[in-house]
């Protein structure tokens, strides 16, 4: 290494024509550290000539986004590695910073690096690997990085098609937490650059990944805080999350700003928050777990993620190298949770959706009998009428109401009384082909609407439905009761007959067959008042 008062004033010229060659000191660390402020120099030489059967490969772990400048001999022409670029021809993954050699290199004959003047200092390790070693652990890496990289995002497309059913707000919150977290992935990765549309994200540099990282934590927050139902379930703690997403909000113009590289308190004070607030989510959370089932499931999800993100910091820490295992369980950890929480989206929304259908049904059905309440059957009735008028065909109303109904109350009760309710309104319903339908339209009166039936043929289901009844045995409560029922019948009459008439005129219908006796079925005038059965 090049002690750093010269490496600063060095040219390059002269560093490469060997000016400097006596000023060199070795160094005994395996790494080649950068210098904050300041640009560094190194001299590589082998101890013996190159005899593998393929090229030397030289390559830098840990020097993504610090510029290299490699200098090779013969011609020691400049040649930069640079993490976020596209102008080179890859013949690597950017999972290190990689060069290929010259076949012949021999013992003595310098390679030299020249590592650019950074914010941070960073422990970059170099190492040189025949081609075809470097190249079979490489594609090792790509399969996996691809593999992760996939499976997450599959899982936000899965997302995106559980949101274009239900446009739930949580998948929205899964959706862009989760594509932030991919593109920071993949720009850790530094494949996103070579990737269709990567090079808009080249004259970001650096501040890529702190940018996509910024944007993913406070969406995240959101997402705990809606998918583990945190804001009822521990009220005071969500409401300190809510607000741990705000300094998010201000670090993202922050870390766009050019001096922000150059800030170390900057990406400091972003790392510590980052740890403040997902310490306060894994304590929410876990206090919502004993409550709240979602909760649980997104520690089963987020648990190994955490662990992982506590060994990588440790790891850091400890200046460690970074073992195998874990550089690819951060990426595992990641595509595993994104798994489970689709599965635990999946789930929730198919929850929400029945329960709206639920909801959806009983604003149109009666709670009692099941069958549609008096609001939703006047609408099916005009929307009924408007057919037939348009399709030229006929459409019969059935006005029901049971005989003494009050004294089936009084004398058995009113549950007696319900359950009578509920077996006519299934005997009626049992009468009715697939087109015609039911609806209570008030306490013990029910409609039936018969479309496409003519005056004759619904007078012939009405028989049919009076005469059903009338057999009818309900049983409750240890008794067994019998009910009848009246019946008026009317026909819609041209186009210019409305609900509200046809219901009138069929409620005339039945106030005859009650004055005429009960249990009958009558219909209304001008058709000829046809009575079926007297009781
Ligand atoms: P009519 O033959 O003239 O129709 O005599 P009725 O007793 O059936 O007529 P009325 O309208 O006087 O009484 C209707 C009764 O229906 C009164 C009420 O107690 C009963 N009823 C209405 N809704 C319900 C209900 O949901 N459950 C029960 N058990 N009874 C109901
Ligand atoms: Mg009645
Ligand atoms: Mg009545």
């Amino acid at each position: 290494m090049l002690p750093d008062a010269r490496a600063s004033a060095a040219q390059a010229e002269d560093v490469v024509r060997g000016t400097h060659d006596a000023a060199f000191a070795p160094v005994r660390s395996p790494y080649t550290p950068n210098a904050a402020g300041t640009q560094r120099w190194y001299r590589l030489v082998l101890d013996r000539d190159w005899n593998q059967p393929t090229s030397p490969v030289l390559s830098f772990t840990g020097a993504a986004y610090v510029p290299l400048t490699v200098y090779v001999p013969p011609d020691y022409r400049p040649q930069r590695l640079w993490f976020a670029q596209t102008a080179a021809v890859q013949r690597f993954s950017r999972h290190r910073l990689a060069l290929e050699l010259p076949h012949d290199l021999r013992a003595g004959q310098p390679v030299y690096v020249q590592v650019a003047a950074d914010s941070f200092t960073r422990p970059i390790k170099p190492a040189l690997a025949d081609l075809a070693t470097y190249q079979d652990e490489d594609l090792d890496h790509v399969r996996l990085a691809t593999l992760f990289a996939s499976v997450q995002f599959t899982m936000i497309l899965a997302a995106l098609c559980l949101w274009l059913l239900l446009r739930d707000r949580v998948l929205v919150y899964f959706i862009g937490y989760a594509s932030f977290q991919l593109i920071y992935q993949m720009l850790v990765s530094g494949e996103i650059y070579q990737l269709p549309g990567g090079a808009l994200l080249v004259p970001l540099g650096t501040h890529a990944p702190w940018l996509f990282a910024a944007l993913s934590a406070p969406l995240s927050i959101s997402f705990i805080l809606e998918f583990c139902n945190l804001r009822e379930i521990t009220p005071r703690a969500a409401r300190i999350l809510g607000w741990m997403r705000w300094p998010f909000l201000v670090a993202i113009p922050l870390l766009c700003l050019p001096f922000a590289e150059r800030t170390q308190w900057l990406a400091s004070a972003y790392n510590l928050w980052f740890m403040l607030s997902s310490l306060w989510s894994l304590g929410t959370v876990l206090l919502a777990a004993r409550h709240g089932r979602q909760a649980r499931f997104f520690l089963i999800a987020w648990m190994p993620q955490v662990l992982f993100t506590f060994l990588r910091v440790c790891q850091v820490l400890l200046r460690l190298d970074q073992p195998r295992w874990l550089e690819y369980g951060f990426p595992f950890t990641m595509a595993f949770s994104s798994i489970v929480v689709t599965i635990g989206l999946a789930d929730l929304s198919l929850r929400a959706r029945r329960e709206r259908d639920v909801a959806h049904h009983l604003a149109d059905h009666d709670a009692l009998t099941g069958v549609l309440n008096r609001r939703a059957l006047l609408r099916r009735l005009h929307a009924a009428i408007a057919e037939a008028n348009r399709q030229r065909a006929p459409l019969a109303l059935l006005f029901l109401d049971m005989d003494h109904f009050k004294s089936v109350n009084d004398r058995y009760g009113h549950q007696a009384g319900d359950a009578c309710l509920r077996a006519v309104a299934e005997a009626i319903a049992d009468e009715l082909r697939p087109s015609d339908w039911l609806g209570r339209y008030g306490g013990e009166e029910f409609v039936v609407c018969l479309p496409g039936a003519t005056h004759e043929q619904a007078m012939a289901i009405g028989e049919r439905i009076r005469h059903g009844i009338e057999h009818l045995h309900v049983h409750s409560r240890g008794c067994s009761l019998q009910t009848t029922i009246s019946m008026g019948v009317a026909s819609l009459q041209g186009d210019a007959d409305t609900s509200d008439e046809l219901i009138a005129r069929a409620d005339n219908a039945l106030y005859r067959a009650k004055t005429d006796g009960r249990n009958r079925i009558v219909a209304h005038a001008p058709l000829p008042a046809t009575v079926c059965k007297s009781a």
